[in-house]
Parts: structure tokens; sequence; C-alpha cells
């Protein structure tokens, strides 16, 4: 058996993890020839790779680690954990104090009367579980036919088949299917989108779609409508103010469940415990994930309304996984929740670091390359235009420019991602005032060197 280890070459770890491990949402031919960067440790906000290079990370990971890297007391929560009761199932009439904890902790934090949560192991599961639940609800109140859910194109909510298919990006339909019974309503991406309307009016005009999309299929064939506060993986989408009142207040008319996948919003990043909060809505259930646990283990669950779980309570729900409340996971997040709650992390994260990082983010604009920055408490992103006034794209394909910059970013140790043509970042709640000066300066000089490559092309 071969050792391996932190201690072996960067080339021979790159090379067995080409031969050996298929990577999610890559091109697996590229890594044998470039490599991929082996993180081996991280603290706070940097992390470490094989090299020694020290990497500032703006995306908290995938979004998730909003306490930072390196706390050891969620490390001492799990093995506490794994050392009394490292495994137990709720299905068959058990439970377990984890699990307990959790879940009332979560209703003591979630707005409103989102009192009951049912577990699963990512956002993607949970997102399928929600699936199953609002169409559940509708038969078990005698409308079986009640099963469309309206989701928006561009939308991001998971991998799994029900997950993928609620999501609303095309390269991932065409890959396999979808599950029927889902319909995509435009985005709210006046940038891309907006032509000549003003913000104001485009929102209102992407959240008459919902409305158009209810009358058009009809009410009693619609079970729900599900969206992110503010969409994440799309590219940080922030919509106009007028959207969410306009689309709260076509949720209240219809009888439509509203879910709200708080999968990145959750848990501080748009500077409340919920984005739901941050919008002002008042979901029936919440999808949420990544911060719960901070990454630190997976979980992810649905917050569910006192209604909706008390009519889906009324009979058997034929669904669950192994690993739903997995004590451990339930262990970490409740440790991961009690230091973001009394340290202060998300208070802090709103009056004091977010405001911090919009000016400093929205500075950006002075970029030549730079057209927008818009940014919601710590989650943010730019977009890339060779023409600020008329909001133009690149002539070259969707997201060569963006990624152009993201492979400066990374040479530059700074982690920022890119979709498309928009650059964004979402650092850990708990970075500091000296590494947002850190993260502006490394995002300018990737830009200033994508730019020379973009000119250098003839796009700029
Ligand atoms: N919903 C949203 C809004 C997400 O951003 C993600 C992941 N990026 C998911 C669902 C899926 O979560 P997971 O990767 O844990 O399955």
């Amino acid at each position: 058996m071969v050792e391996i280890s932190n201690h072996m070459p960067t080339a021979e770890l790159q090379a067995l993890d080409a031969a050996h491990h298929m990577h999610p949402f890559s091109t697996q031919s590229g890594f044998s020839k470039k490599g991929a960067r082996v993180i081996t440790r991280a603290k706070g906000t940097r992390l470490w790779d094989s090299e020694g290079a020290e990497i500032l990370d703006a995306m908290a990971g995938l979004w998730c680690v909003n306490i930072g890297y390196g706390r050891d007391e969620l490390a001492e929560a799990a093995y506490r954990q794994m050392k009394e009761l490292p495994y137990y199932n709720t299905f068959f009439q058990t439970t377990h104090v984890p699990v307990i904890a959790l879940s009332q902790r979560l209703a003591e934090l979630a707005p409103g009367d989102l009192n009951h949560v049912f577990y699963a192991g990512s956002g993607s599961e949970a997102n399928d579980t929600n699936i199953r639940m609002a169409r559940f609800y509708w038969a078990q109140k005698g409308k079986p036919e009640k099963n469309i859910i309206i989701s928006r194109k561009n939308a991001y909510h998971g991998s799994t088949l029900g997950a993928m298919s609620l999501g609303g990006m095309s390269g991932m339909h065409t890959q396999g299917g979808v599950v029927q019974n889902v319909h995509h309503i435009d985005q709210p991406n006046w940038w891309s989108e907006g032509g000549d309307m003003s913000p104001e009016d485009f929102g209102i005009e992407r959240a008459q779609q919902l409305e158009k999309a209810i009358l058009e299929l009809g009410e009693d064939r619609v079970a729900a409508f599900i969206a992110e506060p503010i969409q994440g993986a799309g590219g940080v989408i922030v919509p106009p103010d007028s959207y969410w009142p306009e689309l709260k207040r076509i949720c209240d008319q219809y009888d439509i469940l509203l879910i709200a996948d708080e999968v990145i919003c959750g848990f501080g990043r748009t500077g409340n415990w919920f984005g739901s909060e941050t919008v002002g809505i008042q979901p029936h259930i919440m999808t949420i994930a990544k911060g719960l646990s901070s990454g630190y283990a997976p979980i992810g669950g649905s917050i569910v309304c006192d209604e909706v779980a008390e009519v889906v309570g009324g009979d058997e729900f034929n669904h669950g996984y192994t690993y739903a409340g997995h004590p451990v996971s339930c262990a970490v997040a409740l440790e991961n929740l009690r230091i973001l709650d009394e340290e202060g992390i998300v208070t802090r994260a709103r009056e004091e670091i977010a405001p911090y990082l919009k000016e400093k983010f929205e500075g950006l604009t002075e970029h030549p390359m730079v057209g927008e920055a818009k940014i919601v408490g710590m989650m943010g992103s730019i977009a890339l235009t060779p023409h600020k006034e008329s909001r133009a794209a690149f002539a070259s394909e969707t997201g060569t420019v963006g990624y152009m910059v993201r492979e400066r970013c990374f040479a530059n140790n700074l982690i920022m991602r890119h979709v498309g043509d928009r650059m964004i970042i979402s650092p850990p709640l708990v970075i500091s005032k000296e590494d947002v000066d850190l993260l502006i300066a490394r995002a300018w000089q990737s830009l200033d060197e994508g730019m020379a490559q973009v000119k250098a092309d003839g796009l700029f």
C-alpha cells in the first residue's frame, strides 16, 4: 500500500489525485495535465497549500465556513460525540440528544412559526425533501394535482436529480434529463437582462412573471415557489429593491408554499441569521446546510412551519436519509451556532465588517473593467465589462474573461470565484478589516493582470 501524506512531493500527490479522484464540476482530463492545487491546512481566513503558499479564502470554502477555519471547539464537540454515540438513526421511533438540542435551537433562531426540522446530509438532499414534502402536503390536503414547483432560471439548488431540476442551470439540465413538473421563470439579473428598463421596473416585471406563471399553469396546479433570498451560485445576483416586496405580495395572494433556499444566505451570510429576514419574507419552508455547521461536518435540512409540519405529520411520509440528524454533525452544528451567537459574529458581520467590506468592494467599480459591484452583507459580486455605460458583455465566449481573472486571483493567492463574467466573494464572517484590505488589493491586482491579458487578446 502506498503511504500518502502531506510530506509527499506535490507532483506525486497531483498524479495520484488525477489517477483516482473524480472531481465535481470539473473537466477531469485537465487535471492530468495541470494538477489540482493540494490544500493541506487552514486557520481563520487562510488556507495553505502543499508548496507552502498562504491563500486568502474569500469564498469561505464553498460559501460555508462562516465561523472561519480551525476552531478547536468544533473538533472537540465532534470527538466527544463520536465517543459517546457516533451514530444512531431517527427512523423508527428513536431519537437522540444532539438532534433534539439542534432542532430546539433552530426553532428558536428561525423566524415566525418555522418550528420543525427535517434533516438531510446536504443542501441538495434537503431540496429533494422539499419537492417531495410540498407535493405530499398538497396530496394530504386532497389536491394531488397541485404538484408543480416554480423556480428561476440560473438558480442553483443542488446536484441531485431533484435539486438539479429545481435549479435553473441549463448546462446541468442537458446532462441526463430532469424531473417533471418544475417550471422556471426569469431571474432578476438587471445588469445582464434589464435592457433599457430601470432596475425598479425590471424588478417588478421579473417578480410578476411568478403571477403570470401561476395564472397560466393554474393556481390549483402550483404547489410551491422556491428561491434563494439572494442568488448565490448564479453569480450573487442582488435583485432590485422592488423585487421581493412584489414577490411577497404574489405569494401572499395565491395559495402556494414559499420555499426559501437559505443554504448560502442562512447563518449570518446576509447580515441577519437568515436571508429571509434581510429581504422581508416569511417562508413556509427554509432549506439549510453549509453555514449550519460552518462546513465542519456535512448536514442539511428543511425548517418547516407549523401548518405544513402538521399536515405532513398526519400520515407516514415515506422519505428519509441514513445520515439525517447525524449525531456528530448535530453536535458540531450546535457548537457552531453557539459560537456564532455568543461571540456576536453575526451581529459584528452586520454592523462592522459588512459596511466596511461594502465600501471597499464598491470601490472596485473604479477599475476600468468593472461595471457594477453588488453586495449584501457578506456576499458580493462584480460584473466585468468592456463598456460600463452600455453594460456590454465581452465578445468572447461567456465566462472567458471571468475565468482569466479567476486564474489571476488563484495565482495571487486569493480565492475568488467567477460565474460567467461576474466575480464573486463570500468570505468567512470573521474576516478582519486588514484582510478585507488585502482581499481588495489582490482582487485589484488580479483585475489589472486579467485586463492586460484581455487587451492582448483584443477583447478590450
Ligand atoms: N442550494 C443552494 C442555494 C446552494 O448554493 C447549494 C450549494 N452551493 C445547494 C443548495 C446544494 O447544497 P449541497 O452542495 O450541500 O448539496
